[in-house]
């Protein structure tokens, strides 16, 4: 058998997917992040400044922790890797500090993201705030409503937040405002994707920065276990940047299971789902080839999950890749499934997860490992967010 490759190409493609499809004004702006990005990234001194604000500022390296009652309750040998431990409570602090130390070396002062929930915004105004530099977030008007304390929060971290009033006024019309925003300013602009998402190089570039999760891993699970990887590793997936960034180092491990979890909504065939690899198909969403739901026209169709982390319409290129190759085994939760595991891990380990990483845990009730086997969670977040979610439901039930 010949061995896959999950690296990306020089081309920006892993296997059919990734590429970079986009309108002819960003070309010369993607076109330099292609030629740079690794000999930026790669040098010493950018590594040295990463690694410092990693430990610092964002609180790294998180716990790998032994979740001792929950082990017990599934009889498995679960381990939690702690990125909602990270500064702004979520592992999407990790890329942007490595995008906005990026975006120095390419001298821009300005920076400009997309935010559907408000975590990644969030996420980066933080790093602007740390850096002094501008900070414009799009974020669908919708979204702006449905998100208030995020909103507050990126407010006070000094960005302003431009509402998106196109189309559905959500994500996708967010991203189209910061396309659109970067396509007039491309000298002094850079644009921080969230997720493992976009034209190469973001898919690989955001990986990079995530791979800072497995390779704690390796460290912690040989100093815990004596074994350098997992018998499995699980993780959510929305676009795809915390399952990157906890497998990255295991990818050519054959032995390590790679198990990648969506958002079912309420049910994969409910109309109301984000479970995008199962109800998806091939074409290109903001710049790259990948999956995504769409339509017979091709037209995007709007994702659902309780979880708004998670609800994307489309997952990173890598992702596709290793979900047909067969080289990742992909599941899904609903929102039921995923709120009956914040309450388990609540009680059980006084850890209150967020939605997004709830859908990772909740498939421990329907897939059967072996008693001896080591499975890694990756916690990508903490609960805090998600508190008036939980209350709502705890009202009916719980
Ligand atoms: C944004 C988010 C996700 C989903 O994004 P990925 O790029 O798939 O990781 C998952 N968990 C948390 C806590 C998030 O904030």
């Amino acid at each position: 058998m010949t061995k896959m490759n999950y690296s990306v190409d020089p081309a920006g493609f892993y296997g059919k997917y990734g590429g970079a499809f986009i309108p002819e004004m960003l070309h010369s702006n993607i076109s330099r992040l292609q030629h740079t990005y690794l000999d930026i990234i790669n040098a010493e001194s950018f590594q040295k400044a990463f690694n410092a604000l990693l430990r610092d500022y964002v609180g790294r390296p998180t716990p790998l922790y032994k979740a001792k009652r929950l082990s017990e309750k599934y009889n498995i040998n679960i381990y939690l890797k702690r990125e909602d431990l990270c500064h702004t409570g979520a592992h999407k602090i990790n890329n942007t500090i490595g995008q906005i130390l990026l975006a120095k070396e390419l001298k821009k002062t300005r920076i400009i993201a997309e935010t559907g929930a408000g975590q990644h915004g969030v996420a980066t105004a933080t790093v602007c705030a740390l850096m002094g530099i501008e900070c414009i977030v799009y974020m669908g008007e919708v979204d702006i409503e449905r998100q208030a304390p995020n909103v507050a929060r990126m407010k006070l971290l000094g960005a302003e937040v431009r509402a998106a009033k196109s189309g559905s006024r959500t994500l996708k019309d967010a991203t189209n405002e910061a396309i659109r925003d970067w396509i007039d300013n491309p000298v002094d602009t850079h644009y921080i994707i969230g997720s493992v998402v976009g034209p190469h190089p973001y898919p690989d570039m955001v990986t990079r920065f995530q791979s800072v999760i497995s390779q704690e891993i390796r460290y912690q699970l040989i100093d815990k276990t004596g074994k350098a990887y997992p018998d499995h590793l699980i993780a959510c997936v929305g676009g795809g940047s915390n399952a990157a960034g906890a497998m990255y180092h295991f990818l050519d491990e054959e032995n390590c299971n790679l198990i990648l979890v969506e958002a079912a909504g309420k049910g994969i065939n409910s109309g109301h789902t984000a479970a995008t690899s199962a109800k998806g198909s091939k074409g290109i969403i903001h710049g790259s080839m990948t999956m995504l739901m769409q339509d017979q026209e091709g037209q995007i169709i709007e994702p659902y999950s309780i979880s708004a982390g998670l609800d994307y319409p489309g997952i990173g290129p890598l992702h596709a890749h290793l979900i047909e190759s067969g080289r990742a085994e992909v599941h899904s939760a609903t929102d039921q499934e995923a709120l009956d595991a914040v309450y388990a891990l609540s009680k059980l380990e006084g850890i209150i997860p967020a939605l997004e990483t709830a859908h990772a845990l909740a498939i421990l009730e329907h897939r059967k490992f072996k008693p001896e086997e080591n499975v890694i969670i990756n916690l990508s977040g903490r609960g805090d967010k998600d508190l008036s979610t939980y209350i709502n439901h705890m009202d009916n039930g719980e």
